[in-house]
């Protein structure tokens, strides 16, 4: 598990993207922790935000503001050529 801060942005760059409020804590199966580019709260635990294909900016459960997932470029730059 790896903890991650993530990337803060604010309204105007949600560009019709989904928006999901992480509200007090959400947990998921497997993955890592992730961190409120803002306030520093931890927003998600234990999931993996890079298998979700959907573009979802996460909203803040503690200071309402909004967040992208960190880029993934160390797996997209040793994996590419795998598959
Ligand atoms: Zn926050």
């Amino acid at each position: 598990m790896i903890e991650r801060m993530m990337i803060p942005i604010q309204e105007y760059q949600i560009e019709g993207r989904t928006v999901f409020n992480t509200g007090v804590s959400t947990v998921g199966k497997g993955g890592d922790d992730y961190f409120c580019g803002h306030c520093g709260r931890k927003m998600i635990h234990n999931m993996n935000l890079a298998r979700i294909e959907a573009p979802v900016v996460y909203q803040c459960g503690g200071c309402q503001c909004y967040n992208l997932p960190p880029e993934v470029e160390a797996e997209a730059g040793t994996a590419a050529s795998e598959t």
